[in-house]
């Protein structure tokens, strides 16, 4: 027999990706060569080394993740998870920590209005059937957290290592850190997810 399933997904650098957003936007802004090529940990590093490097790059980040956010695309495999989660049955719930103004932003974009427009644009609501009300914004780690563990997920699926081994963190609810790098804690039981496929492998696995 198999428990329930209520799946958790953080959504800033797990199911929405801004690798390419932020590449066009340094370029745009002249902050980086226009052959330059790299992520997001490349561009950074890069345009640090700028003078006034570090605010160039707090700016690019309050851009990016503020209109930015309308350019930026899903995973690759998360429309297939998502599909087979709705196929199943399994419910869908997302947990974002996300203020709702950036700190960097002249324009003062609603975080929180642009992720949820984007999530309808790429057809969540309509095609992938998650209830608008399962998705939550909160606007600290540990709000976050304990939203999580109010909501009584099975499985919860993020990027950050740090908030799935927070002390905090329901041991109970699988725990799985979508990275193509290791997992740095060999204490807590977390399985490293590389790609979405991997992740539907693992959440699906006993699954006929
Ligand atoms: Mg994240």
């Amino acid at each position: 027999m198999v428990a329930a399933r209520r799946i958790g997904l953080d959504f800033d650098n797990t199911l929405i990706t801004y690798d390419d957003v932020f590449l066009a936007m340094a370029r745009e802004r002249g902050l980086t060569a226009a052959d330059f090529a790299g992520r997001k940990q490349a561009i950074r590093d890069s345009i640090r080394l700028l003078p006034d490097g570090e605010l160039s790059w707090q700016q690019l980040q309050g851009q990016v993740y503020g209109k930015g956010v309308a350019r930026a695309s899903m995973f690759d495999g998360v429309d297939v998870f998502l599909r087979r989660c709705k196929q199943s049955n399994v419910p869908v719930v997302i947990v974002s920590h996300k203020t709702e103004f950036g700190h960097h932003d002249p324009e003062r974009v609603n975080l929180r209005q642009a992720a949820l427009q984007w999530m309808t644009a790429q057809g969540f609501f309509e095609d992938y059937g998650i209830a608008r009300e399962n998705v939550y914004f909160e606007g600290t780690r540990q709000e976050k957290i304990a939203r999580i563990a109010q909501l009584d997920c099975s499985h919860f699926i993020d990027d950050l290592e740090e908030v799935l081994t927070d002390p905090d963190f329901p041991k109970n609810i699988e725990r799985i850190l979508f990275s193509e790098g290791g997992a740095n804690s060999v204490s807590e039981p977390i399985m490293v997810c590389p790609t979405w496929r991997d992740v539907e492998q693992q959440v699906f696995r006993d699954a006929a």
